[in-house]
């Protein structure tokens, strides 16, 4: 493949994307109410010739755009979805709302380089597939709410990667290198009971506390803590505690729990075991019980083949070059972190960074017998189930600068990050290219899925009755 053909193609549309990211970084809107951040992406996509799909699986704010005919069959995976409440003035090192951004939301994942460089990259791989006159098919998914909304795990309920030879995408960071580490699955679910209410005082045998099932449930969940496996996870938000009336007997209590684990299948067992507990505090307390699963998202199964293929590609374009000023910003960002969120920004290299400077500007070695484990979750990990998925970490923000902070939103329309959002472009479109050249590693990768799955297949984590957590009130923005 060569390198340099791709650079000069991704280059050159250095400012028409860079704008696109400003704009989607502006609008900061949240998960399933990115309607104008996808009506940006979609005008866009039509414009350039793909062939657009809208509100695929019956959300509003998920698209397909497709290119080229038969396979393989490449997907690469965008988001666009901001955080609400971290609304943020655009390159200021100090933690200041911005006035330009009326909904209060931001951009501090970096979502939206995320989707505006898998967009850039499905565009330099159409223009290669039709130059080289090349057989295949490149599919960009729009991808919604990947914060807690797990968009791509409705989208893989309803079977739109199921015909994929292979998914690539990336996520905006500190450093560059490429995603080696596994994820957490996840379940969420709503535990509601409903007792009687009653006077507290004057006749508490007639009432039956929903409140009192609540703190049984989270009493035997403690104790289901200490034979669990030791990294899986369980949190809770008690989202009805039935009032603020301590004379009333509560009638109504619900909790919401994340049940997290390093397989899918630990999660289900972990699951069952809850609502064992659960089903014993409603017994216990006199109360009724539902089980309601609010969402969910599967474990990351990491693909070596994949994973190199990237990282070599990754490594011939090499980090990008800053001038004086860039290093500058970094440094004043990096003195506003603490000496421990330092320490967690290194925990995604592979190689020793000796001397952590403000801005990482090399390119990460790959071990791939050595992956690692972060215990938050991520919704490619529905994806990587279905097919052969790899993606990489691309230097965006200042070294240590934590992600889900005011010191992202402010970086977000950077030089810096619109320079790692070309890397990024760059490299999944290189790493895209050379699938499509050599289809043999696509049966490599598929092989090696196969057997890291030990023969389970995919199950949504999500019941088909289940629908999107899509908000009834869709802000205009
Ligand atoms: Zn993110």
């Amino acid at each position: 493949m060569d390198i340099n053909v791709v650079d000069r193609f991704i280059e050159a549309k250095s400012a028409l994307f860079s704008s696109l990211a400003d704009e989607i970084w502006q609008f900061a809107e949240t998960g399933y109410q990115e309607r104008n951040s996808v009506r940006k992406h979609i005008d866009q996509l039509k414009a350039a010739g793909f062939n657009v799909q809208e509100g695929v699986a019956g959300i509003p704010t998920a698209f397909i755009a497709e290119a080229g005919s038969g396979g393989p069959v490449i997907g690469i995976l965008g988001e666009y979805d901001a955080l609400s409440g971290l609304s943020q003035k655009s390159m200021s090192l100090r933690c200041e709302p911005s006035a330009e951004i009326a909904n209060g939301n931001g951009h501090g994942c970096g979502h939206h380089l995320l989707g505006t460089s898998a967009h850039l990259a499905a565009l330099a791989v159409k223009s290669f597939l039709e130059e080289r006159e090349l057989q295949g098919t490149v599919r960009f998914y729009g991808c919604p709410a990947e914060e807690g909304g797990w968009g791509k795990a409705f989208m893989a309920r309803a079977g739109l990667f199921n015909d994929l030879s292979a998914a690539l995408t990336w996520h905006p960071w500190m450093v560059n290198t490429i995603w080696n580490m596994e994820t957490l699955a996840v379940k969420q679910v709503y535990f509601r009971f409903s007792g009687i209410s009653a006077h507290a005082g004057d006749s508490p045998h007639l009432g039956r506390s929903a409140l009192d099932a609540l703190e049984l449930l989270n009493i035997g969940i403690n104790f289901l803590r200490e034979h669990m496996l030791p990294s899986a996870r369980i949190h809770y938000a008690i989202t009805n505690a039935g009032g603020i009336a301590p004379n009333v007997v509560q009638a109504n209590a619900e909790g919401l729990y994340m049940i997290r684990a390093p397989k899918n299948q630990d999660v289900e067992s972990i699951y069952a075991r809850v609502c064992d507990i659960a089903r014993g505090a409603a017994l216990m307390s006199g109360c009724g019980l539902e089980i309601k699963i609010h969402s969910g998202c599967s474990n990351l199964v990491l693909n070596n083949v994949l994973n190199q293929v990237m990282h070599d590609n990754l490594s011939r374009f090499g980090a990008p070059s800053y001038d004086e000023e860039e290093r500058g910003f970094a440094e004043s960002m990096h003195r506003t972190t603490r000496p421990e969120e330092i320490e967690m920004a290194g925990r995604t290299l592979q190689g020793a960074w000796k001397d952590p400077k403000p801005l990482f500007d090399g390119i990460d070695a790959l071990d791939v017998k050595r992956p690692g484990q972060l215990h938050g979750s991520t919704d490619v990990g529905d994806v990587s189930w279905i097919t052969p998925t790899a993606q990489c970490f691309i230097a965006c923000y200042a070294f240590g600068t934590s992600p889900h902070s005011w010191q992202w939103v402010a970086q977000g329309k950077s030089s810096i990050a619109h320079k790692g959002m070309l890397l990024a472009a760059k490299t999944i479109a290189a790493s895209a290219l050379e699938l499509f050249v050599n289809p043999g590693l696509l049966d490599q990768a598929r092989q090696e899925l196969d057997q890291r799955l030990r023969g389970h297949a995919y199950v949504c984590p999500i019941p088909d009755e289940v629908s999107p957590p899509i908000p009834e009130q869709v802000v205009e923005t």
